[in-house]
């Protein structure tokens, strides 16, 4: 039969901002399940997760998809890091998500998360000029023409592999600075909108390779009166989904409020050049919601508002978040059931 080339993708442990890292594995069987899958290893020593004495970490297969870009049979395996002796990995943020998925599984949460990100052609965004910059923004978000949007054919081509590879695109959109775009990810449950989104990055590099251009996840990639790159969170539970919905979805939001630190730590590493209060953000110092509210921390969208349940949606995130975190700390803030009462929620 034909060998199967199976690129193991896991997550590192560089420091500020995690890297994906993979490497390909020649299967010679067919893999239905990701149990087929043998687990595999790498040097720890060169991805900061272990000291060169001892250097050896397990990759442990998790999730699956195939691999459009090399085309069939061949697979992209999203796995978890162990340390030799079995323990988790101090890196492997996976494996508290799956607790707290379980934990909460009776709550059917649901996360859709925007992925905003720049491409760059060397040193420069990309499409911007060699010296100087290009006009304010202000025209550009989802904007069309090529003195508008940069990098279309990447972006096209990249949904279609997504889509192609079964992982839950829902949209794409150019931003609000020539050069950045965004795509959307779910709703799904917890897991499954973590592994496909570290998947859905992978394939951006991987085909952004090809064009000799890259793309980064940086939260405010240009200093100054340019928009930063968010991965806004929009998060609902079935409760919030059903009629009167929006009880609920206020009450989320206080625990959020009382809370907004702990988020802030695990919301992406320099977030505070973007959350400013300027550019569609509110302060990081500060944390309010509302209706319909893009300066607000956390957005009802009015159709939510109006039909008096749907979902929330957490702009706080930086685009350069780990949504095995993102994901963790939301679900334990808002479903641990403690009432925390607030005098002064705006908008309703
Ligand atoms: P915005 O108006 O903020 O730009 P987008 O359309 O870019 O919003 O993204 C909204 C995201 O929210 C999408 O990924 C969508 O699938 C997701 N979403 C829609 N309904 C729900 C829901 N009930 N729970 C969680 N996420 C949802
Ligand atoms: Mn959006
Ligand atoms: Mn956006
Ligand atoms: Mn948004």
């Amino acid at each position: 039969m034909q060998k199967i080339k199976a690129e193991y993708i896991w997550i590192d442990g560089s420091k500020p901002v995690a890297k994906l890292r993979s490497k390909t594995k020649i299967l010679d069987h067919v893999v239905s399940q990701v149990s087929d899958i043998p687990e595999w290893g790498f040097d720890g020593s060169s991805t900061q997760q272990a000291e060169g004495h001892s250097s050896d970490c397990v990759l442990k297969p998790v999730y699956f998809v195939a691999d459009v870009v090399r085309g069939n049979p061949h697979i992209l395996v999203m796995c978890e890091v162990f340390e030799a002796n079995g323990n988790v990995h101090k890196s492997n943020h996976r494996a508290r998500l799956r607790e707290i998925a379980r934990k909460y599984e009776n709550h059917e949460a649901w996360f859709g998360i925007e992925q905003e990100y720049t491409f760059f052609k060397g040193s420069r965004p990309l499409g911007w000029p060699d010296n100087g910059f290009p006009a304010p923004q202000g025209g550009y978000y989802c904007g069309v023409g090529s003195d508008e949007v940069f990098g279309r054919q990447i972006v096209e081509e990249h949904m279609s592999v997504c889509l192609e590879a079964g992982i839950s695109i829902s949209g794409i959109n150019a931003e609000v600075m020539p050069g950045q775009w965004e795509f959307q990810v779910g709703p799904l449950g917890p897991l499954a909108v973590a592994d496909q989104l570290w998947l859905s990055r992978w394939l951006l590099y991987r085909v952004a390779e090809n064009y000799g251009v890259s793309a980064t996840l940086d939260p405010k990639p240009v200093k100054g009166d340019w928009n930063g790159a968010g991965a806004h969170t929009n998060f609902s539970t079935k409760t919030m989904r059903d009629p009167g919905g929006i009880k609920a979805i206020e009450q989320a939001c206080m625990n959020l409020r009382q809370n907004h630190k702990k988020h802030i730590e695990v919301y992406g590493y320099g977030n505070h050049n973007r959350l400013t209060g300027l550019h569609e953000t509110c302060s990081i110092d500060e944390f309010r919601y509302g209706v319909s509210d893009r300066g607000a921390s956390i957005r009802i969208p009015l159709a939510t508002s109006k039909e008096g349940c749907g979902y929330l949606e957490d702009r706080r995130p930086a685009a350069n978040m780990d949504p095995y975190q993102v994901c963790a700390v939301l679900m334990e803030t808002i479903l641990n059931n403690d009432i925390v009462s607030d005098s002064s929620r705006v908008g309703f």
